[in-house]
């Protein structure tokens, strides 16, 4: 584990949560929004949502098919508009109108789940309550043979073993952008990665394309 930690971060020295916000509701509304949208689309739409409606008080007193129509770029708008109106309300009623910084208060918001809980905790307060799982967290977690799971739960909870409690922010971010850049979904470039002769996934690759690439008459005969 340490030495994934210390190759990525040799590999990605600036990684870091891509959502631009600037306070703990900004980056609350656009970890709702980033769910099946790209962060750079999330941040294309936010400076304009963000200006109409720079807090709870203001998303709230807006009626949901303005919210949808501001963040349609983003998908499932009708379904994100409620999650951010519903969680307005409950950041203005529950919390005096200000994001909780607890793991337990954040679950409890509508549309807000452990994946946002972590990233909300973890980059706006700067607090270690959990591990962020995306799908490139997720996969590469496989894929390096720490966790069989595929539920982003059960992985996180694997992971809070395994990392680190001083690695728990960073760890995502280095995954996100190791998944972005070389362990990509449909074609991981094993070759190019630094993690290579770590990765279960990597080497069984290798050898598979070792295999395939001798000649045919240098491999044992098959069985009759
Ligand atoms: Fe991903 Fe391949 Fe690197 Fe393993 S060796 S982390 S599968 S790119």
């Amino acid at each position: 584990m340490r030495a994934i930690l210390r190759r990525l971060r040799v590999a990605y020295p600036d990684a870091r949560c891509s959502l631009d916000f600037e306070t703990p509701w900004q980056l609350l509304v656009a970890t709702i929004l980033s769910a099946q949208c790209t962060d750079e689309r999330v941040n294309a739409v936010t400076p304009g949502l963000f200006a109409r409606y720079p807090g709870p008080a203001e998303m709230l007193a807006a009626t949901q098919d303005e919210v949808a129509r501001a963040i349609f770029k983003t998908g499932f708008h009708n379904q994100k508009a409620r999650s951010l109106r519903g969680a307005a309300e409950a950041v203005i009623e529950r919390h005096g109108g200000r994001v909780p910084r607890r793991t337990e208060q954040l679950v409890r918001l509508p549309g807000v789940g452990r994946k946002t809980a972590a990233v909300v905790t973890g980059n706006a307060f700067g607090r270690r309550e959990g591990i962020a799982v995306d799908t490139h967290v997720g996969r590469l977690t496989r894929r390096l043979g720490l966790s069989v799971e595929t539920d982003p739960v059960a992985v996180e909870l694997t992971l809070m073993e395994l990392v680190p409690r001083t690695a728990w922010v960073d760890w995502s971010h280095l995954l996100i952008f190791h998944g972005r850049a070389v362990c990509l979904s449909r074609a991981p470039r094993c070759d190019a990665c630094t993690l290579l002769d770590l990765c279960p996934e990597g080497l069984a690759r290798a050898d598979s394309a070792t295999k395939a690439a001798q000649p045919a008459r240098s491999r044992p005969a098959a069985r009759r």
